[in-house]
């Protein structure tokens, strides 16, 4: 099974830019800007890599609506937030293999036209931010970043920069707002960060991971990497899998593999002595997937039937408290609500209130009258998709009659 990712992650030493060298490290940059900025974009449009943050975008896409602008000033972000409950993946890529983010920034900031990229971090991640620190010293120092990349015309300067660990601020907008200092909120779109972001600048934000596949299709081809997955969704996913199964871990998969094959191929199967219930797909921000779902792909696009998100699976078994699990969701959402809107802001607050009530066994007819439609607002009205988020997994219990009072 072709690995892109992982492959390196044990061979490699990540404070060493030397080891990743000898693995071909920087040959795919190298390439790169001898190609032409349109051409490099095209390769990636061509190869059909998908934003891997949970927006499933085409990453060679959002790569030419920045380049198209005319104004000449860009930036280029690395989003390394992860605040997704369940998601570990990016933070691991940072830790394991750095440069390989290094050389995808700067290939997608030589294919843009930037000359500044930032790499944002989650202020918890202080491995992942002094290996990264370190690895940017080391390819200032070999001229892999910096004035005059590799006898090019080419400069590039990488910021590595600590948010604090706030959920909003892995949304593109608040992410940039954060960098600019001001509070992590959302901002209003249009305009979307390609055209206007960071300082007013066309600004590509893309997730670490989607950057971590760059250097491989730069180096194999576009069509290679069409060749794993399936059409419509190219190449393979870091998966976190955890809950109720033997072997929880981060795996890299194909897309296109199912959610049985995940938890029973990859993940060792079930726990000694628990049964499957169900799953949750995309951290607390994603569906639940039931026995009759778990030979369906998660995948990008609208026909799939269960959304990948950020590729975490929780893997829940029949003894767990389906009251206290959607109470550690609302309680995570209105931890996390930025303020910004009201109906997220108050709306949270108050289902939570209902979700303890239920949870307590002081649930009463008016709680389940309020309960449907603080859900009806969190999911119709506010202003972020944060607020939304805040009840897919709650609407999917109701859904599925997982509670006879919400019935
Ligand atoms: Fe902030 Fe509103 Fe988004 Fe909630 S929905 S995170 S309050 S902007």
């Amino acid at each position: 099974m072709t690995k892109i990712l992982t492959k390196y992650w044990d061979q490699i030493d990540p404070r060493d830019i030397q080891s990743y060298r000898k693995k071909g490290g920087y040959k795919a940059l190298y390439k790169a800007i001898r190609m032409s900025p349109a051409e490099v974009i095209s390769e990636i449009t061509n190869s059909g890599l998908a934003g891997r943050g949970g927006a499933g975008f085409s990453t060679g896409g959002k790569w030419e609506i920045a380049a198209k602008q005319e104004e000449k000033e860009r930036y280029f972000i690395c989003n390394l937030d992860e605040s997704e409950p369940g998601t570990f993946k990016d933070r691991m890529i940072a830790e394991k293999n750095p440069h390989s983010l290094l050389e995808g920034i700067a290939i997608g900031s030589y294919a843009i036209g930037a000359k500044r990229a930032f790499i944002y971090i989650n202020g918890n991640f202080v491995l992942a931010r002094t290996t990264l620190e370190y690895a940017i010293e080391q390819a200032n120092k070999d001229n892999f970043l910096g004035k005059g990349i590799m006898g090019s015309l080419f400069d590039l300067d990488v910021t590595a920069i600590s948010g604090a660990g706030a959920y909003i601020c892995g949304e593109e907008s608040a992410l940039i707002n954060s960098i600019e200092g001001k509070r992590g909120e959302p901002r209003e779109k249009p305009p979307f960060a390609c055209e206007c972001g960071l300082f007013g600048k066309p600004t590509v934000v893309n997730n670490a991971e989607t950057i971590a596949n760059v250097e491989w299709i730069l180096k194999k081809g576009a069509q290679e990497y069409k060749k794993i997955g399936t059409k419509g969704n190219a190449g393979t996913k870091l998966f976190c899998i955890d809950g109720s199964v033997k072997a929880p871990g981060i795996y890299e998969v194909p897309l296109g593999s199912t959610v049985k094959e995940l938890i029973y191929d990859f993940a060792g199967g079930m726990t000694n002595g628990t049964d499957f219930w169900f799953a949750q797909v995309g951290g607390s921000a994603g569906h639940l997937v039931p026995v009759g779902l778990i030979d369906e792909a998660p995948g990008y696009g609208k026909n799939m039937k269960i959304p990948l998100g950020s590729g975490s699976i929780l893997v829940v078994d029949k003894s767990r408290d389906i009251k206290k699990l959607m109470l550690s969701w609302i309680r995570f959402f209105q931890r996390e609500s930025c303020g910004k809107c009201v109906p997220c802001r108050e709306g949270t607050f108050r289902l939570k209130s209902v979700i303890e009530r239920l949870e307590n066994g002081n649930f009463n007819e008016n709680d389940r009258e309020d309960f449907h439609k603080l859900v009806w607002v969190l999911d119709n009205t506010t202003f972020c998709p944060l607020g939304k988020f805040s009840v897919t997994a709650i609407k999917d219990v109701v859904k599925y009659k997982y509670i006879k009072e919400l019935s």
